[in-house]
């Protein structure tokens, strides 16, 4: 058992006051792995007493020494993360090859942030000869960042990156699930050398715990979060009596659009990878694979094919595809699911139950499932399933195809592919999603905008319009003759 009996406050690590030990699951066995301290509103509030108190210096202090430390940061973090990378898979199941692709990145995305702490101009904007009128960028204020548990780091950079560049201070409140590495991250803060209070850490529980309270805290301004529709809801409201503001990245139920003109074997690396990448945790999946009726067939072949080959087994090994689910809850999410689509009348063609054997027993372990013959109206196809189940679903024409892809009350991503340029240039833009990949997919940098529309969320992470929901616009009108006239004179 590895120990974390404290939280990061106001650059000190502290036992929570009113929170307590939780043990955290090694969802590849199902047994603990950590004990970790959990926060409750005490613990909370202490958080954002030192955000508070960090806010005037660290917003004041100048852009480029904010860089400076961010890039400390991002220096520390590229040391770090193939540790980083070994913990969160431990934490949460994702296979070592994808995390260790995934966190190894993240150094860059951390100078990018950097990269933009100096650049939170204003403009000036012409009117009228006698006054000079210019707008001044102040960072929002103290900022509580929620994230989840399948890519916990990610997650947290994503906020943490735009939020300091911009000026603002942090408590951040990892998932429960997955609460380590969020912990390991602030060592690196501290390592950095931030000031005291600049980033707090303080992991604990959603609804009735620390999430809830920072939430509901007055000295929090705004809310970053990622997460389920259904906790924004209970966010949404419980934010409203303090007027905080949002930014939420939500789920997602993305259609993979292929065409029978498309590179076969292209699209089938990309959508067969996208069905079962991170266990099918992710909110940028091509759940979805919408097939033209000529290839369909042809298509569930393949899937079904290379389903065969999805190596799944301990996530830690390096020879893994796919590990566990992330926790046992999602597990019978997941499986749930798999039952419904057999009712609705789905085919499942490959998949569907939890594999065999001995040294996968007792984890939450989860067959690459597929389903052929789907409609767009079963609930497989509508509601986000979060587990390895690609549901593929017949069309014949372009009009088709689009009106399925945004039949959806998720807007988040979408893939097209097609050999046709104009018909490229025609589907994505007709496709209600905040990023369309065309002949590619899950092809995501820190310098492009990412996030959804419709229920999949508000506001982009990434590129520099991450930084525009963490920043206020100040104008200022000043009259350069200093004359005013009276209006009580005729
Ligand atoms: P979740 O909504 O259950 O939990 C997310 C976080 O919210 C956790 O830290 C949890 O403790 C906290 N929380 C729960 N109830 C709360 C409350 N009442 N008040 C305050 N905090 C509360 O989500 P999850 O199951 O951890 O994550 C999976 C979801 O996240 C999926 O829907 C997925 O699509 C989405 N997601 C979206 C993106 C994106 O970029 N759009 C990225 C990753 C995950």
């Amino acid at each position: 058992m590895v120990e974390y009996p404290h939280l990061f406050i106001n650059g000190a690590w502290v036992p929570p006051v009113d929170g307590e030990l939780v043990e955290s699951i090694d969802p590849s066995t199902g047994r603990p792995w950590a004990r970790v301290a959990f926060g409750g509103a005490g613990d909370i509030d202490a958080a954002v007493r030192a955000a508070r108190a960090a806010f005037g210096p660290w917003s004041r202090r100048p852009g480029h020494e904010r860089a400076a430390l961010l890039r400390k940061l991002a220096v520390a973090y590229e040391a770090a993360a193939p540790e980083l990378a070994r913990l969160e898979t431990t934490d949460n199941g994702r296979a070592l090859r994808e995390t260790k692709a995934d966190v190894g990145g993240h150094a860059n995305s951390w100078y990018w942030y950097a990269s933009l702490a100096d650049k939170n101009s204003g403009r000036t904007i012409p009117i009228e000869d006698a006054v000079l009128a210019f707008t001044t960028r102040k960072p929002v204020g103290v900022v509580g960042a929620i994230t989840p548990w399948n890519v916990p780091l990610m997650s947290a950079l994503w906020k943490l990156g735009p939020a300091l560049a911009a000026g603002c201070t942090v408590v951040l409140k990892p998932a429960e699930h997955t609460p380590v590495t969020s912990l390991e991250l602030a060592r690196l803060f501290e390592q950095a050398g931030f000031p005291p209070g600049v980033v707090n850490v303080v992991p604990g529980w959603g609804a009735g715990g620390a999430g809830e309270s920072l939430v509901a805290h007055p000295g929090v301004n705004k809310i970053a979060f990622t997460g389920e529709g259904a906790t924004a809801r209970a966010i949404l409201r419980n934010g409203a009596e303090t007027f905080k503001r949002f930014t939420l990245e939500l789920g997602g139920k993305a259609p993979h659009v292929i065409f029978a003109d498309a590179d076969f074997d292209a699209a089938m690396n990309a959508a067969t990878g996208s069905a079962w990448a991170l266990c099918g945790q992710s909110c940028a999946l091509g759940a979805r694979v919408l097939v033209q009726r000529p290839i369909y067939a042809r298509a569930v072949e393949e899937f079904t094919r290379r389903a065969a080959r999805v190596r799944v087994g301990p996530p830690l090994h390096e020879a893994t595809h796919m590990g566990p689910q992330a926790h046992a809850e999602q597990l019978a999410k997941t499986l749930s699911y798999i039952e419904i689509g057999k009712r609705e009348g789905a085919e499942l063609v490959f998949g569907g139950a939890r594999p065999g054997g001995d040294a996968l027993a007792g984890g939450f372990y989860v067959q690459p499932t597929v389903f052929a013959s789907v409609r767009n109206d079963m609930r497989i196809a509508r509601e986000e399933i979060f587990g390895p189940v690609a549901a593929l679903i017949p069309f014949d024409d372009e009009d088709e195809a689009v009106a399925l892809a945004n039949d959806s009350s998720y807007g988040l991503t979408a893939g097209v592919w097609t050999q046709d340029v104009g018909r490229a240039l025609r589907v994505s833009s007709q496709i209600e999603a905040g990023m369309v990949w065309v002949n590619t997919y899950r092809y995501i940098r820190w310098s492009t905008p990412y996030g959804g529309v419709k229920q999949s969320g508000w506001g982009r992470e990434n590129g520099t319009e991450a930084l525009e929901p963490y920043l206020d616009v100040h104008t200022t009108i000043i009259s350069k003759t200093g004359k005013f006239a009276d209006p009580y004179a005729t």
